[in-house]
C-alpha cells in the first residue's frame, strides 16, 4: 500500500500511526506544513525506511511562515521530497495571494537549483496559477498534484507538463472526482489519504485507508485489486527513480 500524502505529525497519536504503517508495510510520503516541522517529523520515521519525510511550506501558512524560507533552503539538501507546497485560491486567503505566489516561486527555484525533487503539490482553486508556476520552473523535478480538483482541460495541461496525481478516498466520493481519475494517465496515478485532514465518518483517515482507493481504481480501470497494486508499485518505483 502507498500513501503518497499524509500528515503523520498532525495526528493526535503519531507514534501509533507510524507503528501501524510499519506493521502493514505501507510506503508513506510524510508531508510537512512548515520547514520547522521537518526535523521532528523525520525523527518520527527514523527506524522506518518506507516512511519518507517531505519538506513543506503549506500555502495556507505562507503568510505566517514566509520567514522560514531560509530554513527551507538549508534543509533541502537533506531530503529528496518536497511537500506540502503550492497555492490556494480560497477566498479566505485572497489577502495573502501575493505572498503565496512569492513563496511558491522561491521554493520552485530553490528545488530547481538543487537538482529537482519529487514534490507533493496543493492546488485548491489555483490549478492554473500552479501550472503556470511549474511551467516557469520546469527543472524543479516531478510534480505530484495531490487531491486534484480542476477541469478536464486543466488536467490535460497538467499531464502535458509532466504532472503526476495522488488520489484519495475523499476525491473518489464524487462523480466528478471519479471522472477526473478516469481521465488521468494510468501510469501517473498514486494513492493518498491526506489524513488527518481528510476524514471518513468524521474520523481522520489512516494511511491503511488507501485500500479503499485501490478498490475504486480497480473499478475505474476495469481490472482487479492485485493488478492495481502491481501498477501502483511499479509507478512508485518509476517516480522514485526519476528523482
Ligand atoms: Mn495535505
Amino acid at each position: 500500500m502507498i500513501d503518497l500524502h499524509c500528515h503523520i505529525d498532525l495526528y493526535a497519536n503519531p507514534y501509533e500511526v507510524v507503528r501501524r504503517c510499519r506493521e502493514d508495510n505501507i510506503y508513506v510520503l510524510s508531508v510537512t506544513t512548515t520547514p520547522k516541522a521537518w526535523e521532528g517529523t523525520s525523527a518520527l520515521a527514523r527506524d522506518c525506511p518506507r516512511i519518507r519525510t517531505a519538506l513543506g511550506l503549506h500555502p495556507e501558512l505562507a503568510h505566517e511562515r514566509f520567514r522560514e524560507i531560509e530554513l527551507f533552503d538549508s534543509l533541502l539538501p537533506k531530503t529528496r521530497y518536497v511537500g506540502e507546497v503550492g497555492l490556494d485560491g480560497s477566498p479566505a486567503l485572497h489577502l495573502h495571494w501575493k505572498t503565496q505566489v512569492e513563496v511558491f516561486d522561491h521554493i520552485l527555484r530553490s528545488v530547481a537549483a538543487a537538482g529537482g525533487r519529487v514534490m507533493s503539490i496543493h492546488s485548491r482553486r489555483a490549478v492554473v496559477p500552479v501550472l503556470n508556476a511549474l511551467s516557469r520552473n520546469a527543472d524543479a523535478g516531478v510534480p505530484v498534484l495531490h487531491w486534484f480538483t480542476g477541469t478536464k482541460a486543466q488536467l490535460e495541461r497538467a499531464v502535458a507538463i509532466g504532472c503526476w496525481f495522488s488520489v484519495g478516498p475523499a476525491m473518489l466520493r464524487s462523480q466528478r472526482g471519479r471522472a477526473l481519475v478516469a481521465a488521468m494517465p494510468v501510469d501517473r496515478v498514486l494513492t493518498e489519504t491526506d489524513g488527518p485532514f481528510a476524514t471518513k465518518n468524521e474520523l481522520p483517515l489512516q494511511p491503511a485507508d488507501v485500500r479503499e482507493v485501490v478498490g475504486e481504481l480497480a473499478a475505474i480501470w476495469n481490472t482487479d485489486h492485485s493488478e492495481v497494486e502491481e501498477r501502483l508499485t511499479e509507478s512508485l518505483r518509476r517516480l522514485l527513480r526519476s528523482s
